[in-house]
Formats: C-alpha cells, sequence, structure tokens
C-alpha cells in the first residue's frame, strides 16, 4: 500500500493564481517593466566568468554584503534564500513546528499562515477592521493568549495596500512575545519602513525582522531571490535549516548587479506609483470601494454586482486581474496590478465597459 500524506496536509492546498491566457496580467503584483538593459548585459558578462563546475560561496558574501550596504546594516544581519517566501519558510523551519504557533491578522497574505501549516506551526488568526486596519485591542488579545512564537505584519499589506504606519508597528512589536516578522515585499513603494526598527533594536520590544523581495520593485520574479534583515541570531538560525548550497552562483551575481541599478528601481517606482494615483482617481468616480494603497496595486469593490461577473467580463476583454473574493474578509473584492500607463488604460476602459 502506498503511504498517505501527513494527515496535517491532506486539508491543504497549493497557492495558486488563476493563469489565463489574456493580452493584459494584472494578476501578480509584478513589475510591467523589464530588468535594465545594462543590467542583462553585466549578468550575462558575469556569468559567462563564472566557475560552474564548482559550488557557489555557500555564504553569498557579496551578495549580502551589497545588501548590508544598501540598508545600512552589517552582513551578519542579512539571510538570502530563493524568493522571499523561501525566506519565510526558513524562518519557520527554524521557530515553528508542532507545538509553536505563528500569528496573522486578516485580511493579510495567505502564504504567512500556509507556510506555518506546511511546517506543522498553529495559526492563530486575528480579524482586522472592516477598513482593513489593525486593531490594536484585537492584537493583543490575540498575542495574549496564542503566544506565537512569530506575529506576522504584511507593510504595505497584501491584498489590500494599506501601510501600517510606524506607531502601530511599535504597538505591535510591545506586545509580541517573540519575534516580529514585517514582509515588505511592497516596502519601496511605501513612505515607513520597518527596518528603522532593526537598526535601532529595543532590547525590550520583540525583535524584528523585515523581509524583502527582488520579485517586485526589482522586476526580478523570474530570477527568485529575497531576503531578511533582523538580528544576527536569526541570520544564524535560518542558515541552520537551509539547504546546503540553496542559493546558486548566477543567482548570487544577478542580485549583487541589480543593487547597481538603484536609481533605475526609484525612477520605476515612481512611475508606479503616479498611475497608482491616476487608477485610484478613475476608480474613485465608478461605483466601486476602493482604498487608500501604498503598493503597486488596488483593492476594489464593484458596488451591487458579482466579483466573479466582474473578473469574468475583465478576462473577456482580455485583461486579467485577482480575485480575492473567497479570501477571509474580502468578500466581493478584486486586486489590480499597476501596469504600464497602456495596460492600466486598458483595464480602466474595461472595468468601466463591466460597470456600465
Ligand atoms: C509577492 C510577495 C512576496 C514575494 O515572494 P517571492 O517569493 O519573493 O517572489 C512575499 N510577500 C508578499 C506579501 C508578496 O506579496
Amino acid at each position: 500500500m502506498r503511504p498517505s500524506v501527513r494527515p496535517d496536509l491532506a486539508r491543504l492546498s497549493g497557492y495558486h493564481s488563476a493563469q489565463v491566457d489574456v493580452e493584459v496580467r494584472l494578476n501578480t503584483n509584478e513589475s510591467p517593466y523589464g530588468p535594465p538593459g545594462a543590467w542583462r548585459t553585466e549578468v550575462a558578462a558575469a556569468v559567462a566568468g563564472l566557475d560552474l563546475n564548482r559550488y557557489p560561496d555557500r555564504e553569498a558574501r557579496a551578495l549580502r554584503e551589497a545588501i548590508a550596504r544598501l540598508h545600512g546594516v552589517s552582513v551578519e544581519q542579512v539571510f538570502c534564500a530563493n524568493g522571499s517566501n523561501e525566506v519565510l519558510q526558513s524562518l519557520l523551519l527554524a521557530y515553528g513546528g508542532p507545538g509553536r504557533s505563528v500569528a496573522v491578522f486578516e485580511p493579510t497574505y495567505q502564504l504567512h499562515a500556509h507556510i506555518a501549516r506546511v511546517t506543522g506551526t498553529g495559526v492563530a488568526v486575528g480579524r482586522r477592521t472592516d477598513d482593513h486596519a489593525l486593531d490594536l485591542g484585537e492584537v493583543a488579545q490575540v498575542l495574549a493568549h496564542a503566544e506565537p512564537v512569530v506575529t506576522f505584519l504584511c507593510s504595505p499589506n497584501n491584498p489590500t495596500g494599506r501601510a501600517e504606519p510606524p506607531d502601530v508597528v511599535d504597538a505591535v512589536a510591545a506586545l509580541a512575545p517573540g519575534l516580529l516578522v514585517v514582509d515588505e515585499a511592497y516596502g519601496q513603494f511605501a513612505r515607513s519602513s520597518a527596518l528603522e526598527r532593526v537598526r535601532h533594536e529595543d532590547p525590550e520590544d520583540a525583535a524584528t525582522v523585515v523581509v524583502r523581495t527582488f520579485s517586485k520593485t526589482w522586476s526580478m520574479a523570474g530570477v527568485r531571490l529575497g531576503y531578511l534583515v533582523g538580528p544576527p541570531e536569526v541570520v544564524e538560525a535560518c542558515e541552520a535549516v537551509v539547504l546546503p548550497y540553496h542559493l546558486d552562483a548566477v543567482k548570487q551575481v544577478a542580485g549583487r548587479l541589480a543593487l547597481d541599478h538603484v536609481e533605475e528601481m526609484e525612477e520605476r517606482v515612481s512611475l508606479l506609483v503616479e498611475e497608482r494615483g491616476r487608477i485610484a482617481d478613475v476608480l474613485g468616480g465608478l461605483p466601486v470601494d476602493t482604498w487608500p494603497s501604498e503598493a503597486n496595486f488596488l483593492l476594489f469593490r464593484p458596488r451591487g454586482r458579482s466579483a466573479a461577473v466582474v473578473w469574468q467580463g475583465l478576462v473577456d476583454r482580455s485583461v486579467l486581474v485577482r480575485d480575492c473574493s473567497t479570501w477571509p474578509g474580502l468578500s466581493g473584492c478584486l486586486r489590480v496590478t499597476v501596469g504600464t500607463r497602456e495596460e492600466n488604460d486598458r483595464f480602466l476602459e474595461a472595468l468601466e465597459a463591466c460597470l456600465r
């Protein structure tokens, strides 16, 4: 007889975004722009000179040094992995497991709870307000009850777009009994960052860990590279659970060279922020509810119409957005990624037609 999978995994399904063949793909929060041309050339040249018969630098020293310089921290405070999702998984392999739990506040990024469950870690779920804000009373209650080893925040929050103000992050850090992990996959689009908390640790508070990715602002989703910035002992714990040589030599070079192009990345961020404002203005005049976003996407809820019907109407016009309507606390909601100006126009025209 063949073995069955772990009973606690049998209930889980994988995390997927519908992939439909359309002209305008605004469903996975990627950058609409390819990486800079100069970076491509530099990577090709650097890869040509690599000794690919040898294992890569296990410590990914050069890459971690470049990231440390970017954020004004020491190299011992940086851990890299194959996408920030692998960073999150490493954190939970090190700190989670049976008998331990994490706390999440929904609606939020579903992978935090999913990766926790895959690693056998319990999940305590708190709710946000109707406006998707954190309710500190609720946070205090959930944390006191569950005593989680990791408290997750996502700021700006996927899929709502809301960024947590620094005083709210400070308040959660003061309440959290273990690690406070702030997922800043969209951090470059926001006005504030919890990196400040990592640079100036308060020994009274939970240790803060900031997780970032090259997938979104760096236009490198295909490269699979993410990292955390946190206390050195957290970095050591992650290094202890990760597979040997998990970060290949090509990726190490690609990530390090990307950091020579900070200005181009920032220009792209400004363009997308401008376009985000333009989309928000148009949505404001349509029969939809929307929420302020500090990320490269916007959440909206068609009034008096089913999200599924509007989603299909958009697909029929060759525009793909994310249907979040079955996610906890988001009934009726869709999420659109900010694309190029032309893509955004296509989306707005299609949406107006669907709502007419
Ligand atoms: C997209 C996203 C990530 C990125 O994951 P990668 O594995 O780095 O591609 C992480 N966290 C959040 C909240 C995201 O939306």
